[in-house]
């Protein structure tokens, strides 16, 4: 217990880069979360619901949130594709820039990243399974990786060197998902169990490109 609750206390520490009294270049804490969520977001989870359900604010302080984003220019919004009414938010080139100079979570990208390959991995898997044990109380987790979520489907299935041009399907919303977008973030993410030969293939292949 004495170590459980000294490695709590360490991601307490932690904690403290991404929540914070005032503003950092120009954001506040929350503005910087939804920002950042919409940078890594897929097709179907830009808009401002998504956004109030990821950063767990109610859906007026999340619009807020989105026209503050709009004033400085570092968001977009555009008419959706699959429906006219609802809109999709885009990041700016700018808003962009602003995410790679100055998010105050790079500081902890670049520690874990010094980390190394494998240790990113093992402390990627702990914290998940942490995640796992509290999302049982709460039912569910506000957003997953999408190459992670039950949804998914393989359309052409591919081997080795031939994954690099395998097509994927999401059931839920009867629409193809390019491979570049299960690496997106997707807040109707539901985690499976019973397809850890995808996930360990994208592992493997992360890992041999940083080495
Ligand atoms: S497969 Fe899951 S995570 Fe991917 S887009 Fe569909 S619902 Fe979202």
């Amino acid at each position: 217990m004495p170590l459980a609750r000294e490695a709590v206390e360490l991601l307490i520490q932690a904690s403290r880069v991404w929540y914070f009294e005032g503003n950092q270049h120009g954001l506040r804490d929350r503005e910087w979360m939804a920002l950042r969520f919409l940078g890594r977001a897929n097709r179907f989870s830009r808009n401002p619901s998504a956004v109030a359900g990821f950063i767990s604010a109610t859906r007026a302080t999340a619009s807020q949130i989105v026209k503050t984003l709009e004033g400085k220019s570092f968001l977009v919004r555009k008419p959706s594709q699959r429906d006219k009414r609802s809109v999709v938010l885009h990041v700016t080139a700018q808003g962009e820039k602003c995410l790679n100079q100055y998010d105050p979570v790079n500081r902890v990208l670049n520690a874990v990243t010094a980390l190394g390959p494998d240790e990113c991995v093992r402390l990627r898997d702990l914290l998940q399974e942490i995640l796992n044990h509290l999302d049982e109380a709460r039912q569910r987790l506000d957003a997953g990786v999408c190459r992670n979520c039950m949804f998914l489907a393989e359309r052409r299935p591919s081997t080795g060197k031939r994954r690099a041009t395998a097509e994927f399907l999401c059931r839920l919303y009867r629409a193809p998902v390019s491979l570049e977008e299960t690496e997106l973030l997707c807040t109707n993410f539901e985690r499976t169990r019973d397809r850890p030969k995808l996930e360990e293939d994208f592992d493997r292949a992360r890992v041999a490109s940083q080495e």
